[in-house]
């Protein structure tokens, strides 16, 4: 655009001289006044058009005819006629006058001369030259606005611009380009914009290279400035820009990467505190769908993250206890509140039944709602086990202090129905019979009752768990083989012993074996296995191929008296929680109506 500016004022000053020549009437005549390409107009005292040229008539599109015996006053806008006052005025005094003229032309638009006016002879003839300026005139207004555009530009410019010459020195710089550089313009001018970079690089020769080679470059680099401080700026280099100068544009980056830096260390802090919470986070949209999840959640949810992004929140809430209304009401009290809170239970794809406490809030960030949730299965089981470890401390107590009271009195009785028997002539045998069963009925019930009583001489010694297994599966084969029942047992190698009391471990065997055998009237197989899962476990399990425990039920197996038979005591798992409780143990209990049971029994093997 500068060129074009350079190139309209060369026109400007030949179209000047040119008129010039004309002006001075250097060679007057006829041919001139009909050849010229400036417009003439001759007029008389009156300011009466007596002549005019043909490139006169033709630059207002006017005949000569339309034109000649008018006033000058009626091609001239009214708003101007002063000029022709002045001109009068000063033809008076000088020889010829100059000055810029609008003038109307045949379509009414207004046209603008510069002209230049001469007295032509005594007769009171006058000559005026006109030259069409219209377009001249625009151009320099335009050339003012760019140049003021311009001016503007480079000074107001946010951007620091920097025009240097061919041996590097600085020309000029806006202020912009002062505040980047802290410097005062005096100071920077004395420069070269080399004197700043930091490092002068393998990547800043081959800026520089690139730059020469394409003429222009747009890169980023580290400048110090005088004051000590360092910038990371971003610039533009165009060679050759204006006038033979370079042009480089720089922008202060380094808040920019700061900021970049700062929010990268942000998010990673948001990751690791997300990553690391031992709760379950879970973030979802507005439509429900899964965007994140930590580790614990899906530890927890037992669910990769790729598996659950993208889904919809209700898929992992399958198979749960929360009803749909009930869902319902959650999400309506979240909406209303902005949070909520409960329980849940849930079915995991193992098959394993959880509890979790969750907490809800909504919208944390742009639409992004969070779930926080803890799993306390453990929790409810331990609370259910103390629960039940208290009943059987009472019960315990209880036990300590009547079992001896009917042992003995039961002690008396037999004997007593034995002495009787004997005596009695007639034959009794059936009511006989039915009295010792149920005298010793009573006595395996204070029996168990005994094992929960406090105080017991019990001694803890180093044994083969698989050992006292065996015994016992051969103790109770003769019962199995009468329900048609089969073991099979699975022994790890080389177990190592587990710190026991014999009996009451057979005991605890015992009655497991017995109940299984007991589900199963059909017949089928019991699988025992004993096997080590740590270093500090072992692990023993008894399953049965029974009618199953509904699962609401499974909590209540061994509370005192919880029976499902006939002639069931409720006491066998009972005292077996009780025992495998003072091994410092646990129990757990895994069922499916209609294909089985399986106990566990985890063993401390410290
Ligand atoms: P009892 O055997 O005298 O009923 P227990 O304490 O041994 O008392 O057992 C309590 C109850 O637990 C049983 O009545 C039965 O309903 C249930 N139960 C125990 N073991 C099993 C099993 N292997 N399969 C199904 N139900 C069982
Ligand atoms: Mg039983």
């Amino acid at each position: 655009m500068n060129q074009e500016i350079r190139r309209l004022y060369a026109r400007i000053e030949t179209l000047e001289k040119e008129k010039n020549i004309l002006a001075n009437g250097n060679s007057p005549g006829y041919n001139l006044f009909s050849h010229s390409k400036d417009g003439i107009i001759i007029f008389d005292s009156e300011e009466k058009i007596v002549d005019v040229n043909p490139s006169f008539a033709k630059s207002i599109k006017m005949d000569k005819q339309q034109l000649i015996g008018r006033s000058l006053c009626e091609i001239v806008p009214e708003n101007k006629h002063f000029k022709l006052e002045k001109q009068k005025e000063l033809l008076k005094k000088n020889k010829s006058v100059r000055g810029i003229l609008p003038v109307y032309n045949g379509s009414r638009s207004i046209i603008e001369f510069d002209f230049t006016t001469s007295t032509l002879n005594e007769r009171g003839l006058y000559m005026c030259i006109l030259r069409d300026v219209t377009n001249k005139r625009l151009l320099e207004r335009k050339v003012k606005k760019n140049e003021e555009l311009y001016a503007d530009l480079f000074i107001e410019a946010l951007d620091g611009i920097i025009f240097w010459c061919g041996n590097g020195e600085i020309i000029d710089a806006n202020e912009a380009a002062c505040r980047i550089f802290e410097c005062t313009h005096d100071e920077l001018i004395k420069k070269e914009i080399k004197d700043f970079v930091y490092e002068k690089s393998e990547r800043y020769r081959n800026i520089v290279k690139e730059m020469f080679i394409k003429g222009s470059i747009r890169d980023e680099l580290v400048f110090l400035m005088p004051n000590g401080q360092f910038k990371s700026l971003e610039f533009t280099v165009k060679l050759n820009s204006v006038e033979g100068y370079h042009m480089t544009i720089f922008r202060n980056v380094s808040e920019r990467h700061a900021m970049e830096k700062s929010l990268r260390e942000s998010e990673q802090k948001f990751r690791m505190i997300f990553e690391g919470a031992l709760e379950g986070i879970l973030l979802w949209n507005d439509q429900f769908e899964i965007v994140d999840i930590n580790q614990s959640g899906q530890r927890m949810l037992q669910i990769t993250k790729d598996d659950l992004i993208g889904a919809s929140l209700h898929s992992i809430l399958n198979d749960c206890n929360i009803t749909d209304d009930e869902l319902k009401e959650q999400i309506r009290n979240i909406h209303s509140e902005g949070q909520s809170d409960g329980n849940l239970s849930i079915t995991l794809k193992t098959g394993r039944k959880k509890f979790f406490e969750f907490s809800n809030k909504l919208n944390i960030f742009s639409n992004i709602s969070m779930t926080t949730f803890k799993d306390i299965t453990e929790k409810l089981e331990m609370e259910e086990q103390l629960r039940k470890s208290d009943t059987l401390n009472v019960i315990g107590e209880l036990a300590a202090g009547i079992a001896h009271e009917i042992r003995n009195p039961m002690t008396a009785l037999k004997g007593f129905i034995q002495l009787l028997e004997g005596s009695v002539k007639e034959d009794h045998t059936m009511y006989f019979n039915v009295i010792t069963t149920e005298l010793s009925r009573i006595d395996s019930i204070i029996n168990e009752f005994l094992i929960l009583a406090k105080p017991q001489a019990v001694k803890f010694v180093e044994l083969d768990i698989s050992q006292i297994m065996k015994e016992t599966v051969d103790l109770l084969s003769a019962q199995a083989v009468l329900h048609n029942v089969q073991f099979r047992t699975y022994y790890e190698q080389n177990l190592p012993k587990v710190f026991c009391e014999s009996n009451q471990m057979k005991k605890v065997f015992i009655n497991i074996i017995k109940n299984a055998i007991e589900v199963m009237p059909k017949g089928g197989y019991i699988t025992v296995s004993i096997q080590k899962v740590s270093d500090h476990k072992v692990h023993i399990s008894i399953k049965d191929e029974g009618t199953g425990i509904p699962a609401h039920k499974i909590k209540k197996l061994g509370e005192p008296f919880y029976t499902t038979k006939e002639r069931g005591t409720g006491l066998g798992l009972m005292v077996t929680y009780k025992i495998i409780e003072e091994h410092k143990g646990t129990i757990e209990v895994e069922s499916k109506m209609g294909e089985g049971t399986v106990f566990h029994i985890y063993l401390p093997l410290i």
